[in-house]
């Protein structure tokens, strides 16, 4: 696939989410002037970091991890001198729920097949997942055994998967928004971080 083709097909899923009257925070997100929030980054990025959901800035704005979670996940990248612009940063969830509370099972089973496609046309070789949600979504879609584990066994851990287009590995990673109320996670995310500068 051409980067210009990646281009149009990602651009294809931008247009269906604009209107994806059928989800059930679409209404919330007409009536409050919001943006779908369908991801960012290099269209050929070996690394795809899938988050939750956007939060309020991230549905002021259209870009993901662009308030107080993106300023963490900046400092970890820095930290391992990645930069943005050589990852893709998407999140499970495209609209933001209503008062950042959870995703609900059935907005998950909603946005997922962006996910999928996403996944497809970027191929990525490593998925790092932030938080239970996308980790839990992620180990489920390509079969891993590790799946009904808690995230506080998996963090960290490099788990091998088979992709449509070759083999990848996952690695769940707390969210980073978690470390803004427990400062003991921040000490988690930074040694996991560090596993990615083998993979970039
Ligand atoms: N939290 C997420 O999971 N995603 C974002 O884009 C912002 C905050």
């Amino acid at each position: 696939m051409t980067i210009e083709d990646k281009k149009e097909k990602l651009r294809a899923i931008k247009n269906e989410i604009l209107i994806f009257k059928k989800s059930p925070l679409f209404a919330f997100r007409q009536a409050n002037r919001f943006f779908p929030v369908i991801g960012e980054g290099n269209h050929e990025a070996k690394i795809m970091f899938i988050g939750e959901a956007p939060g309020r800035n991230e549905a002021k704005t259209g870009h993901p991890f662009c308030g107080s979670a993106g300023k963490i996940l900046d400092e970890l990248l820095a930290e391992n001198s990645i930069s943005r612009t050589e990852v893709y940063v998407t999140n499970i969830i495209k609209d933001r729920p209503p008062q950042n509370r959870d995703p609900l099972p059935e907005e998950i089973a909603c946005y997922g097949p962006f996910l999928d496609r996403q996944i497809e046309i970027i191929k990525p070789q490593v998925i790092a997942t932030l938080g239970r949600f996308s980790m839990r979504y992620i180990l489920e879609k390509f079969t891993i055994p590790e799946a009904l584990k808690s995230i506080s066994e998996l963090h960290g851990k490099v788990l091998s998967a088979q992709a449509s287009y070759g083999p990848i590995i996952i690695i769940p990673f707390y969210h980073p928004a978690a470390a803004i109320y427990n400062r003991a996670l921040i000490e988690d995310l930074k040694k996991d971080f560090a596993i990615l500068k083998n993979y970039h």
